[in-house]
């Protein structure tokens, strides 16, 4: 079980305890991962399980259901990777290394050589040339089949060889003399796979699957046709026997990146059943009520209280924040704000809201370090005020924790800061009336709507607000985010001196200790050395944290190292943070634990070790820690050479810009917005055709079609949504 969808039950759970009713309505319902249907339009779509489908046993449907494949529609919608042209066999003799060929030809001789490994040589020729196989794995039983004589087809690359071109390891097929099998007539597809799940089944199942959703009346036409007239008019089941075996009269593009019609159809078609969910859920939202929030002097005095003036869009979102919550009706806005814009502020000043009309409110970070963070910073301000916040995380065991719980219960708390300890079952909320989700790209699309959902078995729900230091591009937040109202922080506090950046290679480390001694020596700044992960492995992780503060710590003998990284306890972490906070650390030697929200301004410099390793969001996130008062700053980030294109790229474009929202377009170019997204987010928007940097520039024919649809074809509309997202919505979970 993911700690996602554990998150998700605690919420869902919490939702009974927010509306204090007992109604079994959908959301106090368990989640099951495989059998629940998708409530959520009442259409099912007609998808069967693929275990409906011919020679698909138990097994084989547990392995397609790795690679998310549940449902014929899920098969039909799984697109190949790449297409090989096995629609006509080459001419031995014409073939040139670099081609990929199919071939046949008769066996003339075949060898077992002992070169520096032993190989199977095997040469075939077709009376316009010869060429040889190559085999380096191979059996006794393969080694008979190629006897001299023998007709094979054979299917790969060819490469130079010792003598003539070779095929490595070419696919192989005996054909009968008597019965020459027939070349294929539609290009040859290639699907993602996974481990015990062949290419020949997955294009096997394909075949039946897109044959059985194809039907005359298919929804997603009937739709097309009148929402997006624009749009080339390809039939459904034509665009997918299209996309799984084109025909080689009218190939795909050698580079799939580009336009391709009958793929496109898809593409629009699935990011119009996505804008729909999204719109779906926020006009069920809207049909609910809030708490009318605001009024009272406290925001003022906070405002007023705080030494330095708030930036003119830090005002400006928080009144189109106050706006919100002064209705009735849910608030659901993003904050967008670059790294160090100061969302902390606005987050403070929309829970005193929340607080001044007599309701609690509730701030939840991703990380314990975080919230620790959090709760300092809001104590501070809150306490003058006569506030009582309390912070409630995981570490909070027996009496510490009980007694938060029943300060929250009976209201002598009005403001809780903690991370999803907070949607435990036993934390009951006197009267809660505002959410607000921190870095919420570290939660998932899912866990944000289920947060949501958190009221619906009420009449009332809290209102909410989403806050990230991970700029999007505009077209794709309308995108990903259709469901919510969208405010941008679109400044940085004055005096801020931009971070300069540089890259350094590895082999002038010295030099990057040097400059350590410096900073933390004369300067008296602090620094912050980040170690790569190294693997998908916190205990590695923290291994190399280790070895690199011991390193450090005899570099420098006067300066005081501290160490921060995941394998530590919530308390030792807190610590270790709360010192160098406090500048009794000089150095901190941290895994990306410190990535997100941790706020030194007396750090001055940033040092990532195999920058190469991280993604450029990442990059900027990090180097957010520093630059954060108004002293110069730098980050060093060091590379191992040589660097591939891409991690050059990256570089390049950190050392030139410290704009978040440049950074991320940059970002939508050079990976896709999966990526940008995170994986667990893309993962929940789930797209299977649609790829948003390549399909951008539909964006906004697809949003014309959403408001068309939903007024002109609502049915139509909700069938083609159920078709594309239903599965989604039911593993969305994960
Ligand atoms: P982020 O948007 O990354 O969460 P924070 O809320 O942590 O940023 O703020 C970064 C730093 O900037 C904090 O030390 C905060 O006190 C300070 N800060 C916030 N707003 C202003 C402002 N208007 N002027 C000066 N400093 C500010
Ligand atoms: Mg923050």
């Amino acid at each position: 079980e993911t700690r996602g969808l554990r998150l998700l039950k605690k919420i869902k759970h919490l939702s009974v305890r927010f509306s204090g009713g007992t109604s079994l309505s959908r959301a106090t319902r368990p989640l099951k991962r495989k059998s629940q249907q998708p409530a959520e339009t009442g259409h099912a779509g007609d998808a069967q399980p693929v275990g409906s489908l011919p020679r698909v046993g138990p097994a084989l449907a547990k392995r397609l259901a790795r690679l998310g494949l549940l449902t014929d529609f899920d098969l039909a919608t799984h697109l190949p990777l790449r297409y090989e042209d096995r629609t006509r066999l080459w001419p031995i003799g014409s073939v040139r290394p670099g081609d990929t060929v199919s071939v046949e030809g008769v066996v003339e001789h075949a060898a077992v050589l002992q070169r520096r490994r032993r190989m199977l040589i095997v040469q075939i020729a077709d009376g316009t040339g010869s060429l040889q196989l190559r085999f380096f794995h191979f059996s006794v039983a393969q080694q008979r089949a190629y006897e001299a004589g023998t007709r094979l087809r054979c299917y790969g690359e060819a490469r130079p060889g010792a003598i003539g071109v070779e095929l490595i390891h070419p696919e192989t097929r005996r054909i009968g003399a008597d019965s020459p099998a027939a070349v294929d007539d539609t290009l040859t597809p290639v699907y993602p796979t996974t481990e015990g799940v062949q290419q020949h089944q997955l294009r096997r199942l394909a075949d039946s699957a897109r044959l059985r959703v194809a039907r005359a009346d298919d929804p997603g036409d009937a739709l097309l046709v009148r929402v997006a007239p624009d749009l080339e008019a390809i039939r459904f089941s034509a665009a997918l026997a299209e996309v799984h075996t084109p025909n080689p009269e009218s190939p795909p593009p050698a580079d799939l990146a580009l336009p391709w019609a009958p793929r496109d159809r898809l593409a629009f078609e699935e990011l119009l059943a996505q804008q729909l969910s999204l719109r779906r859920l926020r006009r069920g939202a809207q049909q609910l009520s809030a708490p009318a929030l605001g009024g009272g002097p406290r925001v003022r005095a906070f405002l007023d209280g705080l030494p330095f003036r708030p930036t003119g869009a830090q005002s400006r979102v928080i009144a189109e924040i106050a706006t919100d919550l002064a209705r009735t009706r849910p608030m659901l806005r993003l904050v967008q704000g670059d790294v160090g814009a100061g969302k902390t502020v606005v987050a403070c000043a929309a829970l005193l809201a929340a607080v001044e009309s007599g309701h609690q409110a509730v701030l939840m970070a991703p990380t314990e370090l975080l919230a620790g963070q959090h709760a300092r910073t809001l104590v501070d301000w809150l306490d003058p005020l006569g506030v009582t916040a309390v912070d409630l995380t995981g570490r909070h065991k027996g009496r510490a924790r009980a007694e938060r719980v029943a300060q929250l219960a009976d209201g002598r708390a009005r403001v809780a800061i903690g991370t999803h300890a907070l949607f435990q079952d036993a934390v009951e909320f006197e009267n809660l009336g505002l959410v607000i989700v921190d870095e919420q790209h570290r939660f998932g699309v899912h866990q944000r709507l289920a947060l949501r959902d958190k009221g619906r078995a009420g009449d009332q729900v809290p209102h909410q607000l989403v806050m990230t230091a991970t700029p999007i591009p505009r077209s794709l937040a309308m995108t990903a985010y259709a469901d919510l109202d969208l405010s941008v922080i679109d400044e940085l506090p004055p005096g801020r001196t931009p971070v300069e950046t540089v890259a350094v290679p590895d082999a002038r480390r010295a030099d990057v200790v040097e400059r350590i001694a410096a900073t933390c020596g004369a300067g008296r700044r602090q620094c912050y050395w980040v170690c790569a992960l190294v693997e998908e492995s916190e205990t590695l992780d923290a291994e190399a944290a280790e070895a690199t503060a011991s390193r450090l710590a005899e570099a420098l003998p006067e300066l005081r190292i501290g160490l921060v990284h995941g394998r530590l306890r919530i308390d030792a972490k807190e610590q270790a943070m709360a010192a160098f906070a406090r500048g009794e650390t000089d150095v901190l030697v941290a895994t990306t634990v410190i990535e997100v929200g941790v706020d030194v301004p007396n750090a001055s410099l940033m040092v990532i070790e195999n920058a190469e390793r991280f993604g450029l969001a990442q990059l900027h996130q990090l180097r957010g820690r520093v630059g954060r008062g108004a002293v110069a700053s730098h980050c060093v980030l060091l590379y191992r050479p040589p660097l591939s294109d891409t991690a050059a790229r990256r570089l390049r474009a950190l050392r030139e810009s410290n704009d978040g929202f440049a950074l991320a377009q940059i970002d939508l170019e050079m990976r896709g917005p999966g990526e940008l997204l995170g994986t667990r987010q893309s993962g929940a928007l789930g797209f299977r055709v649609a790829n948003l940097g390549r399909d951008a520039g539909m964006l906004a024919a697809v949003r014309k079609a959403a408001d068309r649809a939903l007024v002109e074809a609502p049915e139509l509309a909700a069938r083609v949504e159920a078709r594309w997202l239903a599965a989604r919505a039911r593993y969305g979970a994960v």
